[in-house]
């Protein structure tokens, strides 16, 4: 790629450091597992912090762990302008996933500090902490407190498998000396908010073109419901007399492809991802049943929407079935709009570097999510090969990252110096 004139994109080092980051995980290469405050997510963090310290960004940390490190404009009492992403990895995950948006940014900072530049605003890097739900059952939980998205009370209640608190994990890891009601941002206190990320989907690579510009983030909901009929001898239970509960669990399940196929939206998707059966016997009328779905949408009234007509079907299936029933709403996320200005900012960038960009949706929920509560917020997606992600080999090539961060850095050169 030549972009002709400055930030030039040290991509044989970028990728040497995803390569090196890769190697600090909780399973052999070329599998990627590292769960929040696991050694293996402290040991990338170190190797995180110590390459923003070579560069001489301020580095910060809060009570949960978030990582902040700060190039420091020459007026630092403007907002900074900020990007970033994570660097924790669900089991057996790839090397790219969020990495790219954190080394990817450091090396995007390198290119602006080799070109000279001087940045008015400081530009700030955040690594999150925990965007995958793998310890706690909830993603994003850095970016969650950062927006008081998540409220302390329920942060409260997080117990991961081993039944350990939030509380816990965060002072054993070293983050106990300050409290979590400090995590919560300020209104205002960044001017944008830039995440690089893959794609995790196959659009980029199928249109053959080098950066998706995000104009909407798709919210999640999921629901977990626990089913209760009556169990019984399979030969000797006849059928008018039974209340069999993975028969209530299969009648939500279609309820639930129903409510989103008929949503009036094609931009939702509805999941039974989980039904699980007790006793779980070839001979036993299931007795319980147990069903996690994941619904999202990018327009909150047609998501709620869809959710409310898939919790009406499952009072009336269960009354119909005599089945009891108990209903949680794990999550129910609001979705996101990218700020206008700053979505054309990128495309913008994409324009100087003479790259092909498209604007698109994120249908996968990134921590982004929630810094648009906080400031302008939009995504700088890469192809990656396949769209595969959270695998080993999820893949993107040197050349599809060195186009991503030569955006990413345009942007904040831009960024850094005018107000969007
Ligand atoms: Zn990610």
């Amino acid at each position: 790629m030549s972009d002709g004139h400055q930030n030039q994109i040290d991509i044989a080092r970028l990728q040497r450091e995803i390569d090196e980051l890769s190697l600090i995980s909780e399973n052999p290469p070329p599998v990627v597992t590292r769960v929040l405050f696991s050694e293996a997510d402290l040991r990338a963090r170190e190797f995180v912090k110590k390459l923003c310290r070579e560069i001489g960004l301020v580095v910060r940390e809060d009570a949960v762990g978030n990582i902040f490190a700060r190039w420091k404009g020459s007026d630092d009492g403007l907002a900074p302008v900020a990007t970033g992403s994570h660097i924790d990895a669900i089991p057996n995950a790839g090397k790219f996933d969020g990495v790219v948006g954190v080394l990817g940014a450091i090396e995007a900072i390198r290119s602006l500090q080799r070109s000279g530049l001087t940045p008015k605003r400081s530009i700030e890097l955040i690594i999150f902490t925990a965007e995958e739900p793998t310890r706690f059952g909830i993603g994003c939980l850095g970016s969650r407190l950062l927006s008081g998205s998540l409220s302390l009370d329920r942060a409260g209640t997080l117990r991961d498998g081993e039944g350990k608190t939030l509380e816990d994990r965060r002072k054993t890891a070293g983050f106990g000396n300050q409290k979590l009601e400090s995590v919560r941002l300020e209104p205002n206190c960044y001017s944008a908010f830039v995440e690089l990320h893959i794609e995790q989907g196959p659009l980029l690579e199928n249109e053959n073109i080098p950066i998706g510009v995000v104009e909407k983030i798709a919210a999640p909901s999921s629901l977990r419901i626990e089913l209760t009929g009556v169990g019984g001898h399979a030969g000797a239970v006849l059928m008018p007399e039974r209340r069999d509960a993975l028969l209530a669990g299969a009648e939500i399940a279609l309820a639930v492809e129903r409510a989103a196929l008929e949503s009036g939206s094609p931009d939702t998707v509805g999941t039974t991802g989980v039904l699980r059966v007790e006793p779980g016997a070839v001979n036993s009328i299931p007795c319980r049943a147990w069903l996690e779905i994941d619904l999202r949408d990018t327009r909150v009234a047609t998501r709620d929407a869809a959710l409310k007509r898939i919790e009406t079907a499952v009072s009336e299936i269960c009354r119909r079935r005599k089945i009891t029933f108990a209903l949680d709403r794990l999550n129910v996320d609001a979705p996101a709009l990218c700020d206008a200005k700053l979505v054309q900012a990128i495309s913008d960038s994409c324009d100087d570097l003479g790259l092909a960009c498209i604007r698109m949706i994120s249908r996968a929920y990134h921590d982004s999510l929630f810094m648009a509560q906080v400031c302008p917020t939009s995504m700088i997606f890469i192809p990656c090969r396949d769209g595969v992600s959270h695998r080993p080999d999820e893949f993107s090539s040197p050349e599809q990252i060195e186009k991503g961060v030569a955006v990413l850095a345009g942007v904040l050169a831009r960024l850094s110096v005018d107000s969007i």
